[in-house]
């Protein structure tokens, strides 16, 4: 175990010396330890399968950081099994022991900060403090739901009552087995996070993670074990979306299923598992097309660090990147020479490299897109920073700021989910909004002005479940648990109801009202 640092929004804004220095030194022990075989993790036990698949690390092709197993029908059928004969125990413990293993769990991600973040950075090319934070927000995560659940008594609330004769209750009593499938992006959060809740809330649980994320799954399952979650409350199984992902929506016995990727995969999910013998719950949160709207009265030295960060950050593959930018035209001239001035300040490569602020992208595929959407948008669209690939033995590309592309382009609508961003100026604040609003997604959004009608009017109109204004931080990126509450609208979740707020542990349960008369 490595030493205790608390990462919060300051650390990560100033770091201590001490904490890259922890990092590197987890960063050398990661290397040591490539080339394992991981298993599969079912009722308490490491089992491994006939088929494996090599986990290469993005950063660079030669380093193959594990292999990992294909799970099969089978492995599916017990893993649900488990999850099934391990409910009742499981959701008949008092609450407060449920919360006290889970805050053990998030006290050993915690503990484990360094070893994971520096295996988070190989596997998936996430700079140091971005990979730290996403380690941090998983604890933080089931914290959060540990509180809340606290605060509110478990949601056991008294009902109106007819006489003294009459004892009326509402509980919220847990659904059974939960699947959580997550996405490559944050491997930790978005594994942790959901599978803390449905644990927390009394469900037994089954994590399959993104094929290209086994790792920090792996990292999560041993603290939820160590943390002294009983043998089949949670299981871990690996394999591809379509074979394993899909044997576990289609399992009769799995009752409820929390989906972060996407807008196809969720959507593909929300109109099978939830419509089988009756309906089943499906959290869904997907993808974004996120928008910021650059007034003339703008700061713009805020909105063109804001746009940076939120575009270029972990290579534009946040569900919350900013990519689209509408700014008046009386300022686009300055406000692109100020975008250009500090992406060109941007160093891409081996992100476990403290200069380094971006890695690479996660998978061949995300290179070709790439390679395809440059190739795109140079039909019609001006690419004024980037459009290229770069040196070295991982999938490396430049930031990409792309102007002048036409107003019909494909690329004004699909998440293209890489470092591009594409700019438009507008003369009138609400053909902004109607252009900012004119996608199938409502992730978050991003405003810059200093007019705090402006901001009013935007607040009002934007249609997205996750805003900022005038954050130099992050135009549209940055949410963390407590502080923002984090869920999309439209096409981006399914369910109205975000994480890391106060409606989203309700979800994993449904409501009982209980009448008892004397
Ligand atoms: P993805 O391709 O949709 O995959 C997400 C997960 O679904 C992976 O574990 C994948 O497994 C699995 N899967 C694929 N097909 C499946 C099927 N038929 N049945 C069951 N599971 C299946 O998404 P991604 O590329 O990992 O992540 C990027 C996407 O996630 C972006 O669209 C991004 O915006 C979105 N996202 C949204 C949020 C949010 O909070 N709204 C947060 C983060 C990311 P394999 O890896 O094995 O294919
Ligand atoms: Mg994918």
């Amino acid at each position: 175990m490595t030493e205790r640092f608390k990462v919060t929004y300051s650390t990560l804004a100033s770091p201590d010396p001490k904490l890259h220095q922890l990092y590197d030194e987890a960063v050398e022990r990661a290397k040591a330890n490539f080339g394992k075989n991981y298993p599969l993790f079912i009722n308490g036990e490491e089992r491994f399968a006939e088929k494996t698949f090599e986990k290469r690390s993005p950063v660079n092709l030669d380093w193959m950081m594990g292999t990992f197993q294909y799970g099969t029908e089978q492995d599916v059928n017990d893993a649900v099994a488990a999850a099934r004969a391990a409910f009742p125990a499981w959701s008949g413990r008092p609450w407060q022991e449920r919360v006290a293993i889970m805050r053990k769990a998030a006290d050993l991600i915690s503990d484990r900060l360094f070893d994971m973040g520096a295996n988070m950075s190989l596997e998936i090319g996430k700079n140091r403090l971005e990979a730290l934070g996403d380690v941090e927000e998983t604890a933080d995560l089931i914290r959060y739901n540990c509180d809340a659940v606290e605060k509110n008594n478990n949601f056991n609330f008294p009902l109106l009552t007819e006489s003294d004769k009459h004892h009326n209750r509402s509980v919220l009593k847990p659904y059974g087995v939960w699947v959580v499938i997550s996405p490559f992006n944050f491997p930790g959060a978005l594994a942790g996070g959901p599978a803390g809740a449905a644990l927390i809330a009394g469900n037994t649980v089954i994590l399959k993670p993104a094929t290209d994320t086994p790792l920090t799954a792996w990292f999560l399952t041993e603290c939820f074990r160590d943390a002294g979650v009983p043998a089949g409350v949670f299981n871990f199984v690996t394999g591809s979306g379509r074979v394993v992902g899909q044997a576990l929506l289609d399992h009769p016995s799995v009752d409820g299923v929390t989906f972060t990727g996407s807008y196809d995969v969720g959507m593909h999910i929300l109109r099978t598992f939830s419509t089988a013998k009756y309906p089943r719950p499906v959290i869904a949160e997907m993808g974004g097309k996120n928008p910021t709207i650059i007034s003339k009265k703008a700061d713009l030295d805020k909105a063109a660090m804001g746009v940076m960060r939120s575009a270029f950050g972990l290579q534009g593959q946040k569900c919350s990147a900013c990519s689209r930018v509408y700014v008046h035209a009386d300022v686009k001239d300055t406000f692109m020479s100020k975008l250009l001035e500090v992406t060109r300040q941007i160093n891409v490569g081996d992100p476990t490299i403290k200069d380094n602020w971006m890695g690479p992208v996660a998978n061949k595929g995300a290179y070709e897109d790439y390679k395809k959407f440059v190739a795109d948008l140079r039909e019609g669209g001006k690419i004024v920073h980037g459009g290229e690939l770069l040196e070295g033995n991982g999938y490396f590309v430049a930031p990409t700021i792309v102007d002048d592309l036409p107003e019909e382009h494909y690329l004004w609508k699909h998440e293209m989910f890489l470092p591009i961003v594409t700019i438009a100026p507008f003369t009138d604040l609400d053909d902004a909004m109607a252009r900012a609003n004119d996608v199938e997604y409502g992730l978050t959004a991003g405003f810059f002005s200093e007019d705090d009608d402006e901001v009013q009017w935007w607040l009002d109109n934007i249609q997205a479940g996750v805003l900022y204004v005038n954050r130099a931080s992050g135009a549209t990126t940055g949410a963390w648990p407590g502080y923002q509450s984090f869920g999309g609208w439209k096409g981006s979740g399914s369910t109205g109801k975000a994480a890391g707020s106060f409606y989203y542990i309700q979800q994993y349960m449904h409501e009982q009202s209980q009448t008892v008369v004397d």
